[in-house]
């Protein structure tokens, strides 16, 4: 769990690799930027981990050294919901993302659960709980218990992953952690997330179903969203007026409910944006604060 508000980036910042900087110096560049989470991205990964265990074991030190909370975006290429020869394979990719977790000590494995396809909502629902607590059995046996499966919630229609059934996944099974992608409700949802008021009203359905601990805890993802009718289009930066959603409004609720998320930018500026989030965030917590005249702070 993380002990206060988190911010970083989904993948090495741009600017990063133009100083040349190796996988193990990211989060000290991070820790610089005032950041402090980051997200390793493996969705392309399949059936292996594609990354050295040292290498992963050095990125686990150098983000312990930095204070950087470390997640890992698993493969792409997974269907809990597809015919069996795909669920394995499913199973399969998101053990390799799970394997390569353990290796840098990371918190969670955020995955795509799968697509409807020919199923319909139940079914697929019931393919997907199957897979993912015959996944969690392979981990147990390899011995991973502190790595949380995540799934996410998604931004296209056809794709498994409403709040609800997140949500749901979350509650039949252990070791799974809470992932919301506030871009893709907005996407889903064809522009729902308008006010303050409908941010709390999601707070608020997670906490009466999950409970405290789940909603203060909750893994995230944010930036502006363009959605069409079939929902998420294309990811852009929070500078960017004619989308939504707004961060200042999430950062109204994470205040007014003292959570302590770790939000990951996946906007096209990744680390710009984790910092404008962190500067927003800070300004709504302090200006909460001072109303409720209450001086600890999380920051
Ligand atoms: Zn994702």
């Amino acid at each position: 769990m993380a002990d206060h508000p988190r911010f970083g980036p989904a993948g090495v910042p741009p600017s990063f690799r133009i100083v040349k900087a190796g996988l193990s110096d990211v989060p000290k560049l991070l820790q610089q930027e005032g950041l402090d989470a980051f997200e390793y991205e493996a969705v392309r990964w399949g059936r292996k981990p594609q990354i050295r265990r040292e290498d992963a074991e050095q990125l686990g030190r150098a983000a312990k050294e930095n204070d950087v909370w470390l997640s890992l975006h698993g493969s792409y290429f997974i269907n809990f919901c597809g015919n069996k020869r795909i669920v394995e394979a499913s199973k399969e990719r998101l053990i390799a993302c799970a394997v390569a977790a353990e290796w840098m000590k990371a918190h969670v494995v955020v995955f795509h659960p799968g697509f409807y396809g020919g199923n319909s909502a139940k079914q697929a629902f019931d393919k997907c709980l199957k897979a993912l607590e015959e996944t969690i059995e392979t981990l147990h046996s390899l011995g991973i218990r502190n790595v949380k499966l995540g799934p996410e919630t998604m931004g296209r229609r056809f794709q498994l992953g409403s709040l609800d059934e997140v949500m749901r996944l979350c509650e039949k099974i252990d070791q799974t952690q809470l992932v919301i992608d506030w871009s893709h409700l907005h996407a889903r949802g064809q522009g729902q997330l308008r006010t303050v008021g409908d941010f709390r009203s999601i707070v608020e359905r997670v906490e009466a179903r999950l409970g405290r601990e789940a909603v203060e805890n909750m893994h995230c993802h944010f930036t502006k969203i363009e959605f069409n009718r079939n929902g998420e289009k294309r990811h852009h930066i929070l500078e960017e007026r004619r989308y939504g959603p707004e961060f200042e409004m999430l950062a109204k609720v994470v205040s007014e409910f003292k959570l302590k998320p770790v939000i990951i930018s996946e906007s096209p500026i990744l680390d710009i944006d984790a910092m404008r989030m962190r500067d927003i965030l800070q300004r709504e917590w302090s200006r909460s604060e001072v109303n409720r005249a209450n001086c600890d702070t999380f920051f």
